[in-house]
């Protein structure tokens, strides 16, 4: 049986409708019967092809909630009937160095569930199902989807850089990963900053948990917030004043990148040697990194701010995220 999708046919090509067969079951996979998928925001970079990576017909979609409708021979830890989610990754050798280590999202052979797949935009997607959650009862699967990336990459970084109750934690960018971070950071008991360029979102962010809000477009508002904070996640998907972030931070402070600007962030060394700051990246999420952040949304109430819109509508609902238009992640009922 096909199963139906949306597709891009070619790069800035809005979505049509699309089928393929699915391949046999292999002993590891599963296919997931989608109820919900959320947009983020690396969905339009390869709509768009950004990445120059994109390959065609795409089929996007990696914030994924269904339930499981056929499982593979190996399959013990999931049974059909189960919800689940499934985020960007959709598998790994499981062999490697990383893999062993049990930080599957730096295997080398790491597979995106819609990079060179086709990903959650459509009824059916089939992945491994070692890279499949189960979503803890109490979380309502349109609010949970944005959780399996947006939640993960912004919950991976604050346990992977050891971020504590005397961190202080700043959030540059508050659409879907930047609203969920605060939260985030809230539950980790650290006090928080949102930097944002959208002063309408100042009471929404202090909602979602911010204690401070920054305009960061206002000179005299950046400066005030110079050496007040100690790491600083980036979840913007533009450029920058990349110098005067690094002037937020107290010594021995860091900027995380998990946003994904075009073309280079570049600061002055003097910038990083004085104050000995540094800048990291982060991508996704380990496997454990996910299920102890879905346990920890389930526990702390964090939950995606979202607005429903159904698989038909999906290119207004991608053209709302490209334009930044989002409160704060589209998701689109399948
Ligand atoms: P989003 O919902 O569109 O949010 C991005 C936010 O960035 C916007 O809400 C806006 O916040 C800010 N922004 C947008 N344009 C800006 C500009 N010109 N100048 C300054 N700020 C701007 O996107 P998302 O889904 O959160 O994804 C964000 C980025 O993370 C994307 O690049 C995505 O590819 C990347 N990502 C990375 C990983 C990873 O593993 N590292 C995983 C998932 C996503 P304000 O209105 O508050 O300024
Ligand atoms: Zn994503």
């Amino acid at each position: 049986m096909p199963i139906h999708c949306y597709a891009a046919q070619a790069a800035k090509k809005p979505l049509g409708p699309f089928s393929y067969e699915p391949k046999p079951l292999g002993p590891w996979e599963i296919r997931v019967k989608i109820s919900h998928c959320g947009i983020c925001h690396s969905d339009i970079h390869l709509i768009d092809n950004d990445w120059k990576a994109s390959s065609y017909p795409l089929v996007p979609g990696h914030e994924i909630v269904g339930t499981v409708n056929a499982a593979g021979s190996n399959v013990t830890q999931l049974k059909i009937g189960d919800r689940v989610g499934v985020g960007w990754q959709e598998g790994s050798c499981m062999e490697c160095e990383w893999c062993a280590r049990g930080e599957e999202n730096l295997c080398p052979s790491s597979r995106a569930v819609c990079m060179n797949h086709y990903g959650g935009f459509g009824e059916e997607v089939q992945v491994d199902s070692r890279f499949a959650f189960k979503i803890p009862d109490v979380l309502e699967s349109e609010n949970a989807a944005p959780l399996l990336c947006g939640g993960a990459t912004v919950y991976s970084p604050l346990r992977h850089y050891g971020v504590t109750t005397a961190t202080k934690v700043g959030i540059i960018g508050i659409g879907g990963l930047g609203h969920l971070a605060i939260q985030f950071a809230k539950a980790f008991g650290c006090q928080v900053t949102a930097f944002s360029t959208t002063l309408e979102k100042e009471t929404e962010a202090k909602k979602f948990g911010a204690h401070k809000f920054v305009l960061s477009k206002d000179s005299s508002q950046m400066k005030r917030a110079v050496r007040s904070l100690d790491f600083i996640v980036s979840t913007v998907c533009a450029n920058v004043n990349w110098t005067s972030f690094m002037n937020v931070l107290r010594p021995n402070g860091k900027l995380c990148i998990v946003g994904v600007p075009p073309g280079n962030i570049q600061v002055s060394p003097h910038v990083l040697i004085g104050g000995q700051k540094s800048i990291a990246g982060s991508v996704i999420g380990s496997r454990a990194a996910i299920q102890e952040m879905l346990e920890c949304a389930a526990l702390h109430n964090i939950k995606a701010k979202t607005e429903l819109m159904s698989l038909s509508e999906v290119n207004q609902a991608c053209d709302k995220v490209r334009q930044g238009k989002a409160r704060y992640r589209v998701v689109l009922k399948i």
